[in-house]
């Protein structure tokens, strides 16, 4: 027997006989007079039952095809379907079942293999443009909540989370360009040889706490308390943004607030203006690598010294003596003058940066000094969905899929979903 062609026209069979029954219930709400007048929303004036009209709905059980009763306005002809209403499905043919698993997937892997894999795996045939259209919708439905939660927190006053208080929260945010279409682009100043742009910064920014170090003393970030938030968007926007996450995570009642950025103005500035209060540390590796690179300019002509000398520097910076790599450097600039400008640029973020470069007080503090976690979540949540080649993404688009990601990663889709519906207010 062909164990798999008698499989798959079992569930073929059962799928079909579970439409049928779902077409009677969605029918019985569907139709039938109602107990409550219907009013017209544009002018208030009672409609009228014009009998019903069918409708076709996909759902995780194929296509269904149901009848439900319509009212009109007899003043401006406007048209309503209160069965539509009551389930939630005004203006869409696809069921929640599917707009939830079009949307996972879709934030999971392109909207082709979204195709593929819902007709291969449940029998569900949607076209890849399907796919699109829905991920998008509710990516941009889980964007209005996030923003209205974000709202909410800039109003209040901070509403803690459950359970104990927060020992030291951190806040960490970055960037990274995703691939957009050339109308998103247009008059944008980028990194081409022309001078135009191929991508767009998405800002991404991440929140997580840490109650425990190690034996070795070193912190350990809490299992699972890590949430994302971002977006294509301006610094200001996201500052709110990510402000209101941390604000959501307990901001208000943590023992001390960490900042743990590139050091990229931008970065300072948010961090100025919205965590004023919060230790900034400029990551430990980006510092190096600028360290490294001055090392570079200052020794072009002695390469030989150069691995002793990032050595030292290294160690200088790490252990809190980065005035003393500012102060040596300066005294060995050398003559070549777009060297010399180079080795200036490089000394001047540090200067700039000093004083969130204090690595032996944040180690002796327990404090993390790195910002693997965003640099991670920039890689994994951006970059893996976002970031493959030939890929183009409109503003709207990314913005839907990098909403969607945010609140997966974060584990917070199911509570979307269970709120999608409830009214907004
Ligand atoms: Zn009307």
């Amino acid at each position: 027997m062909d164990l798999e062609a008698v499989e798959q026209a079992l569930r073929t069979a059962v799928l079909e006989a579970g439409a049928r029954v779902l077409e009677r219930l969605l029918e019985s709400v569907g139709v039938g007079r109602r107990d409550t007048k219907v009013f017209c929303p544009r002018c208030a004036a009672a409609m009228e039952s014009r009998g019903t009209c069918a409708k076709n709905l996909l759902s995780v059980l194929g296509w269904v095809r149901f009848s439900r009763s319509r009212y009109v306005c007899p003043r401006c002809q406007a048209a309503r379907f209160p069965g539509d209403e009551a389930l939630g499905m005004v203006n869409t043919s696809r069921s929640p079942g599917v707009q939830r698993l079009e949307a996972r997937f879709g934030a999971k892997e392109t909207f082709k293999e979204v195709a593929d894999d819902l007709g291969l795996a449940a029998g569900i045939a949607v076209s890849a443009k399907d796919a699109e259209r829905v991920a998008e919708e509710i990516g941009h439905a889980v964007e209005q909540w996030v923003q209205r939660e974000c709202a909410e927190q800039r109003r209040a006053d901070p509403v803690l989370p459950d359970g104990p208080p927060v020992e030291t929260l951190y806040v960490e945010f970055d960037g990274t360009g995703i691939p957009m279409v050339p109308a998103e682009l247009a008059g944008r100043k980028g990194k081409q040889p022309d001078g135009s742009a191929k991508t767009r910064e998405v800002k991404l920014g991440c929140v997580f706490t840490q109650i425990a170090c190690d034996d070795a003393g070193r912190p350990i970030r809490d299992p699972a308390s890590t949430t994302f938030v971002g977006a294509i968007e301006s610094a200001e926007q996201f500052g709110w943004r990510i402000y209101g996450e941390a604000r959501r995570r307990g901001m208000g009642g943590a023992g001390q607030v960490v900042t743990i950025t590139d050091g990229a103005e931008w970065a300072r500035n948010l961090a100025v203006t919205h965590f004023p209060h919060a230790e900034h540390i400029v990551d430990f590796y980006h510092a190096a690598e600028h360290v490294t690179r001055l090392v570079k300019l200052l020794y072009e002509r002695n390469p030989k010294f150069i691995d002793a000398q990032r050595e030292r520097w290294t160690t200088d910076l790490y252990e809190g003596r980065v005035q003393n790599v500012i102060a040596q450097a300066s005294a060995l600039l050398p003559k070549p003058r777009d060297v010399m400008k180079d080795a200036r640029k490089e000394i001047a973020y540090l200067a700039k940066n000093k004083d969130r470069m204090k690595y032996d007080q944040y180690r002796a503090r327990r404090l993390f000094i790195g910002s693997g976690v965003i640099e991670a979540g920039c890689k994994h949540l951006i970059g893996h969905r976002l970031k493959q080649s030939g890929m183009e993404w409109t503003l709207r688009g990314a913005n839907a899929i990098i909403a969607l990601r945010c609140t997966i990663f974060s584990r917070r889709f199911e509570d979307f979903w269970e709120q999608r519906l409830a009214p907004a207010g």
